[in-house]
Parts: C-alpha cells; structure tokens; sequence
C-alpha cells in the first residue's frame, strides 16, 4: 500500500518547500494540488469546464506562479464543481507506490483523510508575506493584505475549507530555517513509519 504524507496550511506558510524535500527525501512522487486550481483559474471560461479537461499543457503555463492566478485559484476554489472535477485526479496521483506527498488546503482532512502522516504547516502573516514578497519582487504590504484576503476566501468557503485536521501535526515555521523545518517534518515521518 503506498505512503501518504498530507500537507495542508495557508498561502507562503513553506508547505510546497517542505513537500518537495520530503518527496525528494523517501522516494515518493509530489503534486502541488494548488498548481491546479491555479490552472483551471487561468484557463478562462466555465471554471467547472476547465477543471474537467485540464491537461499538461494547462499545468505548463508559465503565469501560474503570479499573485494575480494565486487570487484567481481561490475563487474558483470555492466552487463545488471544480472541486469534484479534480477528486479522481489527486486519489490517482495518491495511490501510486511507493508513495505520494500532496500539499494544498484540503488533503488531509478531505482528499486523503486517512493518509497515515498529516502536516499543518503554517507561519504568521508578517513572516509569510514577506517570503512570498521576496519571491514575486513585490511589495510585502501589499503581499500581506493579499494574503490575507486569500486565506479568508479559503477559510470561509463551505466546501473544504483550510482546516486543521485533528491528527495534523503542527509546524510553525515562524522561527525556522528551511534546514530545521525540514528535518522536522522528516521526524514526524519517521515516527509515523516506525
Ligand atoms: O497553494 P497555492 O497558493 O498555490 O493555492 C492557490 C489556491 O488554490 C489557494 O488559495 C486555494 O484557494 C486553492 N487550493 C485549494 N485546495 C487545495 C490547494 C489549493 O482550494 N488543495
């Protein structure tokens, strides 16, 4: 049976970091389940249209990264239909062996509730708008009132808000350099695993 590892935790707070580390770390595929809200966000038209006939080319998109898809992603996050249309994808990618690290809003508590090790990874809102303000060559006030405003939108929506799942294990990265953010989430593996 393959290995889940679910990341969940609001916009900049290092889950995609951590993710790749871990994925890179036990041999295990990762997908950034934001990259496709962002797609279907920046693809225009019927959001529940383009959530059904995604394709590579519309996960290739050089654009996606931007504060303006980020924004676009979680309205169209919001409804039910994209959501559903994007289930079958991310069980598949789930289940391949030897195991699979997924990050985004929902996997623990939604996508993969059973996923044998859940990560909330999070970090305060001064500290993450300044990292994605270094990363966009942005204005981290500005960085700041839109992530805020992103995280509200995830948060309140009725359909699989950000939450923290009961058995998530809580990773602050406030404080932290990627180095020891990282190790300890490898801990929290290792300790699921055994
Ligand atoms: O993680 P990222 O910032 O790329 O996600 C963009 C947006 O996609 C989020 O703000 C959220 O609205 C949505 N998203 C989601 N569920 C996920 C991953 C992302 O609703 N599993």
């Amino acid at each position: 049976m393959p290995f889940i590892i679910a990341i969940d935790g609001p916009a900049a707070s290092g889950k995609g970091t951590i993710a790749r580390a871990l994925a890179a770390h036990f041999g295990f595929h990762h997908l950034d389940t934001g990259l496709l809200y962002r797609a279907v966000g920046a693809k225009g038209g019927d959001p529940a249209v383009a959530a059904q006939t995604l394709d590579a080319e519309d996960l290739a998109r050089p654009d996606l990264r931007s504060a303006e898809a980020g924004q676009a992603a979680s309205r169209i996050a919001a409804i039910p239909e994209v959501r559903a249309a994007l289930l079958d994808f991310q069980h598949r990618f789930a289940a391949q062996e030897p195991g699979a690290v997924l990050d985004g809003r929902d996997i623990g508590t939604v996508i993969c509730p059973d996923a044998p090790v859940k990560l909330y990874v999070t970090a305060s809102d001064q500290v993450r708008a300044q990292r994605r303000a270094a990363e966009l060559g942005a204005d981290p006030v500005q960085m700041l009132a839109e992530l805020q405003e992103r995280d509200r939108r995830d948060r309140d929506r009725a359909t699989a808000p950000l939450r923290l799942a009961e058995d998530a294990v809580v990773l602050d990265t406030s404080n932290l350099s990627i180095t020891d953010a990282i190790a300890r989430a490898v801990a929290a593996v290792d300790r699921a695993r055994g």
